[in-house]
């Protein structure tokens, strides 16, 4: 399981300053150490649309398509996704929930065994790719790359970092929350320490 971070708007901390000041018509610009406190004040205060003016990209690998189901409700980030119309998913990895004890796992691993044999059979019986996938399972791992403003991060991290969040889209949210937090602590650090501590 892997989450990277692929790309991020340069000087995304500044980017952001200097959009709020252009509201503001404010020039204390260049101030280091206050930026942080200006980006705070401008949540606290709920001007956010500044923080859209900063994007990142990450690359999530070795998920489940079940993670991948509730990541993609979020509207406002771009996804491009493994296809299973066109890549086929013979031998397809697959995430084992931790829950799990030793013997049911096994168990499951049996279970992904047999589902592999399924979908082999319906892709010899000449069934499309697209349609032989429909016996597939949720656990089926999958490669997915997304890219959001800073705004629409805060916003997923804030309800999907939470213990009311399924584990494993919390798990890869935490992940992108701390990559994060390193390159725009100004913007992340209240909910890096709200969720990461
Ligand atoms: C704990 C938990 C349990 C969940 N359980 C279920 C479930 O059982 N079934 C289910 O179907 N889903 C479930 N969801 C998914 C949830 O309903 C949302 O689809 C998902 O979290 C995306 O949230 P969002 O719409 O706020 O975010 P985004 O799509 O990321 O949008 C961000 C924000 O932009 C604004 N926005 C975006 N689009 C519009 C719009 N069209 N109109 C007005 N404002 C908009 C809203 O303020 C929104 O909060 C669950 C989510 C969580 C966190």
């Amino acid at each position: 399981m892997n989450v990277s971070l692929l790309s991020v708007t340069n000087g995304p901390e500044q980017l952001i300053e200097r959009a709020a000041r252009t509201c503001y018509q404010s020039s204390d610009m260049a101030i280091p150490e206050k930026t942080s406190d200006f980006i705070q004040k401008l949540i606290g205060m709920g001007h956010e649309t500044p923080l859209e003016h900063a994007y990142a990209s990450f690359m999530i690998t070795g998920y489940s398509r079940s993670m991948t189901h509730q990541l993609v409700r979020h509207r406002l980030m771009a996804v491009s996704q493994k296809s299973q119309r066109y890549v086929k998913e013979n031998d397809f990895d697959y995430v084992t929930p931790p829950e799990l004890s030793d013997d049911n796992t096994e168990e499951f691993a049996s279970d992904m065994k047999i589902i592999q044999g399924m979908y082999k059979k319906w892709l010899d019986k000449g069934l499309k790719k697209e349609d032989a996938r429909f016996v597939l399972p949720n656990a089926c791992a999958t490669e997915i790359m997304i890219s959001a403003n800073f705004r629409e991060f805060r916003h997923i991290f804030n309800i999907r970092c939470t213990r009311h969040a399924q584990w494993e889209i919390r798990n890869v949210c935490m992940k992108m929350l701390k990559e994060l937090n390193q390159v725009a602590p100004g913007v992340f650090n209240d909910l890096a320490d709200k969720f990461l501590s």
